[in-house]
C-alpha cells in the first residue's frame, strides 16, 4: 500500500486530494500547523476524517518536518500548505515566504537527508506569471510575480527546479489556476460573491462590496485540479505543468452568475469599494494546459458557469 503526506490537508486541496488518494488504495497522512486544534471541517464535510491519520507539523523548522518525515515514511509528498491569499500576502509578506519558501525548502532537503525516493508535488501558482496582458501562460513562460504571495511561490518553484536537476529528486510543480469549490473559505472573493448572493437572496445581507471587477481568471473546479497533481506524481520523470481550463472570464461575469443563479439582478446588490483594491494586481489571468493534455492526459469538464452553479447549489449545506 502506497502511504502519501499530505500538507495543508485541512484546505480546499488537500480535503479532495486526500479523498483522491483514499479511492485510489492509498495510507494518507496530512499535516496542518496544530493537528490538535484544527478543527479538520473540510474532511468531515467530505466525510473522510476518519479514514486519514493526522500529525502537526512546523513547515519553517527543518527538525520537525524530518521527524513527521521518518515516522510517516511516505512514498509521495504532496506540499499544500502555506499562507495561500494574495491580499494577506501583502500584509503578512515574511510569514507568506517563511511558509511556501523555507516550508518547500525544508521538505527537499529532508527528502535529500533520508536518501529516499520520496516524490514531491509541490503547489505552485498562475501568480507567478503576473500580468500577461492576456497572452496564455506556458510551462515555458517567464515569472513576473506581482505580490509578496508570488515571489513565494516563485522562490519555491525555482527550488524545486534546481533540487531536481542538482540532486535528481523526483519533485514537480503544479502551476495551478484559480480553482474553487464549496470549501473554499469566504476569504477568497468567489466564495465570498457566492454567499453574499444567497444571503441577499434570503433577506439576511444588504450589499456585496467588491475591489476591482474588471479583472479577468481562470476558474476550474478544485476536485479536478486535485487529479492533476495525483496524476503528475504518476510520471516516469518528474515535469513541471500549467494546469488551467483555457478560459478567462471577468470577475463581474463570475459575480453576475452568481446573483443570476439566485434570481437577482448584481447591480442592485453591489457596491464597488476601492478600499479593497490591490496594490498590485494582474488583470488578465490566462492558462494553456495543452502539455498537461498531451503527457497527463488530464482535460478539465468544468468552466467557470459550472463552478458558480455548484458553488451556489451547495451554500445551503456549508453556510453555517
Ligand atoms: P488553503 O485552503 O488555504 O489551504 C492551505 C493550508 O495551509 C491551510 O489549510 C492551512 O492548514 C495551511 N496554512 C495556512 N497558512 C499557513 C501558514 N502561514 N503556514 C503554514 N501553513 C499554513 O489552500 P488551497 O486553496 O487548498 O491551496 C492549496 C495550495 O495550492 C496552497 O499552497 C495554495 O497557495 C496553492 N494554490 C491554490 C490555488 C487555488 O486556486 N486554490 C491556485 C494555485 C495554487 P492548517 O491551518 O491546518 O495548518
Amino acid at each position: 500500500m502506497k502511504k502519501a503526506l499530505v500538507t495543508g490537508i485541512s484546505g480546499q486541496d488537500g480535503a479532495y486530494l486526500a479523498k483522491l488518494l483514499l479511492e485510489k488504495g492509498y495510507l494518507v497522512c496530512g499535516t496542518s500547523r496544530d493537528a490538535q486544534m484544527s478543527s479538520f471541517r473540510n474532511l468531515d464535510r467530505i466525510g473522510i476524517r476518519k479514514d486519514v491519520q493526522l500529525a502537526s507539523i512546523a513547515l519553517n523548522d527543518f527538525r520537525s518536518v524530518l521527524q513527521v518525515l521518518f515516522r510517516v515514511q511516505p512514498d509521495e509528498i504532496y506540499n499544500l500548505a502555506g499562507q495561500s491569499s494574495v491580499s494577506l500576502s501583502f500584509e503578512q509578506p515574511v510569514e507568506t515566504q517563511d511558509s511556501i519558501y523555507l516550508g518547500t525548502l525544508n521538505l527537499l532537503e529532508a527528502i535529500r537527508f533520508t536518501g529516499k525516493p520520496i516524490k514531491l508535488y509541490n503547489a505552485s501558482s498562475s501568480e507567478c506569471f503576473g500580468d500577461l496582458g492576456g497572452r496564455p501562460a506556458t510551462e515555458e513562460t517567464a515569472f513576473r510575480p506581482r505580490s509578496p504571495y508570488a515571489v513565494a511561490k516563485s522562490a519555491a518553484f525555482w527550488q524545486v527546479s534546481n533540487y531536481r536537476e542538482a540532486y535528481h529528486i523526483f519533485a514537480c510543480s503544479g502551476i495551478l489556476f484559480n480553482h474553487e469549490s464549496p470549501l473554499r473559505p469566504e476569504r477568497f472573493v468567489t466564495q465570498k460573491i457566492v454567499r453574499s448572493a444567497y444571503r441577499i437572496a434570503k433577506g439576511n445581507q444588504e450589499k456585496l462590496q467588491l475591489g476591482n471587477i474588471e479583472v479577468q481568471r481562470d476558474w476550474g473546479w478544485a476536485p479536478e485540479y486535485v487529479e492533476a497533481m495525483y496524476r503528475m506524481l504518476q510520471r516516469d520523470s518528474p515535469e513541471d505543468f500549467v494546469i488551467a481550463t483555457g478560459q478567462t472570464r471577468k470577475l463581474q461575469d463570475f459575480v453576475s452568475a452568481a446573483f443570476e443563479a439566485v434570481g437577482l439582478d448584481w447591480r442592485d446588490h453591489t457596491r464597488i469599494e476601492r478600499t479593497l483594491f490591490r496594490p498590485t494586481e494582474i488583470m488578465i489571468g490566462r492558462g494553456d494546459a495543452s502539455k498537461a493534455a498531451a503527457k497527463l492526459g488530464w482535460e478539465p469538464k468544468y468552466k467557470m458557469v459550472d463552478v458558480v452553479r455548484m458553488m451556489v447549489e451547495a451554500v445551503p449545506e456549508t453556510d453555517q
